[in-house]
């Protein structure tokens, strides 16, 4: 995130060319390791609960803090960098202890209100997936009157009044009342007996939480404050979480986890606790229930696919549109269609097999770089594709059982993904058997056949045109649609209008590699377009693919460059199409026309 922010802050970067890019190295730098996280963390553990409950005077969850060293490396908060700003809800990261503006997180919160303590966010920093986690737990009584009392004393400083005392029955159970749904996952209480618990709350904890003074005057309410009434300071217990076992510290960062099975805070299972797809495995360390599953290298696990006529681009939150400040501090957003500009395609930062754009029956591996048949032939395109220059990656044959097939090589964006690929005017392919190419159905001889153990290189030649637009689609203007949590632009298919405007590229050609081996030119004078790497297959094989750098065979008879660079120039690409929206409808984008 950062890096690419750093690379949207530079309008001129988009147009530069990418030798090497100090991004990549910084992210690599802010990364986290957990283990050392949590050993951190276990030494500013109190033994007090109570103390810790986000309401501490400790200053080491600040980002000024010294503590933990990658924090040094990054100053400010959130991804955005700015201030904390304590009239929207903001979340602290578990990991990097920094605080993110909820309108900068991509996720999909639900309704939350400002100064909570009951939930667990990870940073897309901090996350190996690249993706946030976010989950919100049960309050407790306690928990929410600090939540009440916090939002009362901001909505008092804004109203130009600051006050730090309420009354129960004037302030804090009507806050309460009124904020029910997003200050816990409990279900509202039917009857009113919940205004007794809330009073045995404050007048327990007074002297450890609250503060309490006799009321004056007429009515004569008793008046509850914070006793450390530093906001900025109301947090989850991290700390606690981890030694409740409710979070869990592996080597694939924190994470949220099912509650372990000793220790005193256990004895109540977090509400909400996923019983979803990680449950009832058995954990490696001491009977634990393993956490839920982690998306795959920064995508949903649980996603749109590409059908029907539809494709969906995941989005995230853009911190350089107009009016993210306002759309902040707006309430008025709750179950109203997002302005699809507030937001931007999230251009992932490697290249990898994509899990949306693919046929839903072939199986990707977890590292995104294998990918397993089913039945008739069907395909699955990568996550980048490219449009002029030479290009280069491998993939092999890690298992072709008898019967099985593959055709690969380069498709563009509309080839249809339940065909062979070769099967239209979209695609270029290299089948196994007898080595045929294909493209528009068409079989032509090209090769002795290729099998199991054989790695095949794909080498596309795409010259620069003038006829060519170059810069990718913003979908600023598609509308949003939010799927499992996260949102994504809903694009129609124009099938028809692409496939009127195909355009040979003179002097265009595909070269195919079999073990480092050219096999000659497959194509020549190719259309026009931007092709993704494209592998379809026919039952039950399994081929695995090289983006680079490391090449098993890189072609030396010719200049090119690995796939895997296009993730950094996609990032630029896509930032200047972003940029040049935002500049074109200057003035046109408001948030009242949406609000209305
Ligand atoms: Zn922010
Ligand atoms: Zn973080």
């Amino acid at each position: 995130m950062a890096d690419r922010d750093s690379v949207r802050s530079d309008p001129d970067a988009a147009s530069k060319p990418l030798v090497q890019s100090t991004a990549v190295e910084e992210k690599q730098k802010s990364e986290v390791k957990p283990p050392e996280v949590l050993s951190e963390v276990s030494k500013v553990v109190t033994t007090d609960d109570k103390k810790q409950m986000g309401i501490d005077n400790d200053n080491s969850s600040n980002n000024n803090g010294t503590l933990k060293p990658h924090q040094v490396e990054r100053e400010g908060n959130c991804y955005c960098g700015k201030e904390r700003n304590l009239n929207i809800v903001e979340l602290l990261c578990a990991s990097c202890l920094r605080w993110y503006h909820e309108s900068c997180i991509g996720y999909q919160l639900g309704k939350l209100v400002p100064f909570m303590m009951n939930y667990f966010f990870v940073c897309k920093n901090c996350s190996p997936t690249g993706l946030e986690s976010f989950k919100k737990n049960q309050a407790t009584f306690p928990q929410m009157c600090v939540t009440a009392i916090g939002n009362l004393m901001q909505a008092s400083v804004k109203e130009g009044s600051p006050r730090t005392m309420f009354s129960k029955e004037r302030d804090i159970i009507p806050f309460i009342d009124s904020h029910w749904e997003g200050m816990t996952t409990m279900p509202r209480r039917v009857t009113q007996s919940w205004h007794v618990t809330i009073h045995r709350a404050l007048a327990k904890d007074v002297g450890t939480l609250f503060i309490c003074e006799e009321g004056t005057g007429d009515g004569a309410h008793p008046l509850f404050g914070l006793l450390a009434s530093e906001l900025t300071q109301i947090k989850p217990n991290y700390e606690a979480m981890i030694r409740g076992g409710h979070l869990k510290v592996t080597d694939m960062g924190i994470q949220h986890g099912m509650c372990g099975v000793k220790g005193r805070s256990t004895k109540r299972k977090l509400p909400g606790g996923d019983q979803g797809p990680g449950a009832g495995k058995k954990g490696r360390g001491g009977g634990e229930v393993a956490a839920p599953k982690l998306p795959a290298h920064g995508y949903p696990l649980e996603h749109p696919y590409n059908k029907d006529g539809y494709r969906y681009i995941l989005a995230e939150p853009d911190p350089h549109a107009p009016f993210r400040q306002e759309f902040d501090e707006s309430s008025d957003w709750a179950g109203k269609p997002i302005p699809g500009w507030l937001y931007r395609t999230l251009s992932p930062s490697s290249v990898l097999l994509a899990l949306h754009d693919r046929a839903p029956q072939l199986r990707i591996s977890e590292d995104r770089l294998a990918v397993t048949g089913e039945k008739g032939y069907c395909m699955v395109r990568a996550t980048h594709a490219v449009s002029r220059g030479s290009w280069y990656w491998e993939a092999t044959i890690e298992e072709m059982p008898e019967g099985s097939a593959t055709r690969l090589g380069w498709a563009q964006e509309y080839a249809n993904l339940q065909a062979p690929l070769g099967y239209d005017k979209f695609g270029y392919s290299w089948r196994s058997r007898k080595g045929t190419r294909f493209h528009e159905c068409r079989g032509k001889h090209y090769s002795a056949g290729y099998g199991e153990g054989d790695t095949l290189g794909f080498l596309i030649v795409l010259p620069e045109s003038p006829e060519i637009n170059y810069i990718p689609h913003t979908y600023k203007d598609r509308p949003l649609v939010k799927f499992k949590s996260h949102l994504y632009y809903e694009e129609k298919d124009r099938v028809t209008e692409s496939l009127k405007a195909l355009k040979v590229l003179s002097g265009s050609k595909l070269i195919f590699y079999k073990n480092g081996v050219s096999q000659d030119v497959a194509f020549s004078n190719i259309y026009g377009g931007h092709y993704f790497p494209t592998l379809s297959l026919h039952k039950s094989a399994t081929v695995s693919v090289n983006f680079g750098p490391n090449f098993k065979y890189p072609p030396s008879d010719t200049q090119f460059r690995g796939m895997y660079e296009k993730a950094e120039e996609a990032i630029c690409e896509q930032t200047m199409a972003d940029l040049l929206y935002l500049t074109e409808n200057e003035g046109k984008l408001r948030l009242d026309t949406y609000c209305m």
